[in-house]
């Protein structure tokens, strides 16, 4: 059986930003890698594509991350088409019967979500953090059996123990780089993080980190990863 990947993110371009590498690597091992974003990021700024209405940047990020997904190997991506920036207003059921019936649905094995802290802080990278945790904690989804979550640089987590996969991106530099650019509204913030992109190549994205924090029902086990399909059963 083909493995299954869950991504659960907020905004086009969350998960380029942390898991280019990790969503390539799975598509180039036949696994499959499936993406739930809650909003289409109308709230966000335009950059250089100039000023626009929400809509036109919800239809215009849509495309950004269709084009992106097809870069990194994305094998289906949903939109829930939430509102940007109101997803801690919401009834949280109503996000986590959408996370159960996603992952469910795809029969997904793996889930990658955000950090406590939504890596950024931002409301909506929290609100999914606490609703995916409430999706796979309480068992409705049926085929998960670890879950990740991405991190940005933390050495602390590696120093504690704890199970940390680290994606350090060889060979998939330029892979990122154009995944990335795909998001072309988003680019001014993209280049506060990662730098300009067209200085390269060679560019130098900083490692993937994926945290293990939950395993078939054990939190935080102890162990050395290879691959977050170490261990399923
Ligand atoms: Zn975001």
């Amino acid at each position: 059986m083909q493995r299954t990947v869950g991504f659960i993110y907020a905004h086009p371009d969350d998960e380029t930003f942390g898991c280019s590498f990790l969503i390539r690597q799975i598509s180039d091992e036949g696994a499959a890698a499936v993406l739930l974003t809650a909003t289409q990021g109308e709230a966000g700024k335009s950059g250089r594509l100039g000023s626009m209405t929400p809509e036109q940047l919800a239809a215009i990020r849509e495309q950004e991350l269709q084009r992106a997904g097809e870069i990194l190997g994305i094998a289906e991506i949903e939109h829930l088409r939430m509102g940007d920036g109101k997803l801690r207003e919401m009834k949280q059921e109503v996000l986590v019967d959408h996370i159960v019936a996603f992952l469910n649905k795809h029969q997904a094995e793996v889930v990658v979500t955000f950090p406590a802290d939504g890596i950024s802080g931002h409301p909506d990278h929290i609100a999914i953090h606490h609703a995916v945790n409430k999706a796979v904690f309480s068992g409705a989804c049926r085929f998960v059996q670890k879950l990740y979550y991405n991190l940005m640089g933390l050495p602390d987590a590696k120093a504690a123990g704890a199970a940390v996969l680290e994606l350090k991106g060889e060979g998939q530099q330029e892979v990122k780089a154009k995944a990335l650019a795909a998001h072309d509204s988003q680019i001014l913030s993209i280049e506060r993080v990662f730098g300009k992109l067209d200085d390269g190549p060679p560019w130098h994205f900083a490692p993937e980190l994926f945290q293990l924090v939950w395993e078939r029902g054990s939190f935080h086990p102890a162990k050395q990863e290879h691959s977050i399909f170490d261990d399923l059963a």
